[in-house]
């Protein structure tokens, strides 16, 4: 089963809006995906009514005091099984460090049988921290959002440098796929975006769906839903759809 780490080291590039709306594109094709919420913020987890008071319920017992994952699993009111964040982890780093054993910590779990229902989604923070980590190591897909603006850019190309520098540990090409998303055909930057993106990453490692500037998506987490049970008929309920019919065509997903 497919595990997509939604990351990039810029804030505000529609990492939430893309977690959010791959696992809610992915329980309309009728598989359970897993959702895990990686980001002290824990946006994720207010969108999906899931949010413990105690950071034992949380992911965050399961980096610090080994508490297995299905432990802190919720059913959210959407069906998706959820592991929620919690602001305190941002003090995991400090607490356990970087050493291999922490990173690979998330993929070890994952791994475990019986742990995965379906496809996993995790949310990263914009930090290359532990989590963020974890979630590298454990995925079988990076997925990139780059809004279209300049630093958004910047944090994507973030992402390549570190994944390069990473290359010998996974001793292979982690796949990786950079979505823009706010993409806007009216603003001359989405084109210039566009254009750079093209020429800094591999053809084949852009995603053909671009996720368009849509006011349904920006509203949806207000109202706590995904775009589906927003508003349906929306484009961006259209771009997600293609969006997981793409991880689909190409092999990521089944
Ligand atoms: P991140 O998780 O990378 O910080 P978010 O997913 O929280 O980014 O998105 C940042 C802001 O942009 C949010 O207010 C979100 O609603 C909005 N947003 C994300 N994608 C789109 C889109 N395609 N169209 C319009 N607004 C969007
Ligand atoms: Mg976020």
């Amino acid at each position: 089963m497919a595990i997509i780490a939604v990351f990039n080291q810029k804030g505000g590039v529609g990492k939430t809006t893309t977690a959010l709306n791959l696992l809610a594109g992915i329980a309309q094709r009728g598989l359970r995906p897993l959702g895990i919420d990686l980001d002290p913020q824990a946006h994720l987890s207010h969108v999906f009514g899931a949010q413990p008071k105690l950071a034992d319920d949380s992911v965050y017992s399961f980096f610090v005091r080994r508490r297995p994952l299905a432990d802190v699993a919720v059913i959210t009111r959407s069906g998706i099984v959820m592991c929620p964040a919690h602001l305190e982890l941002s003090k995991i780093d400090s607490l356990l460090g970087k050493g291999v054993n922490v990173v690979t910590r998330l993929r070890q779990a994952l791994h475990q049988t019986g742990t995965m229902p379906g496809p996993v989604v995790i949310d990263c923070c914009p930090l290359l921290n532990v989590l963020s980590l974890n979630a590298v190591f454990a995925c079988d897909l990076l997925l990139v959002p780059v809004s279209c603006d300049f630093l958004a850019l910047q944090g994507a190309l973030q992402v390549e440098r570190a994944l390069n520098a990473l290359e010998p540990v996974f001793k292979l090409r982690l796949p990786r796929r950079y979505v823009l998303t706010r993409f806007d055909v009216r603003r001359k930057m989405s084109d210039e975006v566009m254009a750079r993106m093209a020429s800094a990453f591999r053809p084949d490692e852009i995603c053909a769906t671009r996720i368009r500037e849509s006011v349904k998506l920006a509203e949806s987490p207000a109202v706590e839903l995904d775009i589906f049970r927003h508003a349906p008929e929306s484009r961006g309920a259209q771009d997600y759809e293609a969006l997981v019919e793409e991880l689909v065509s190409t092999g990521f997903m089944s």
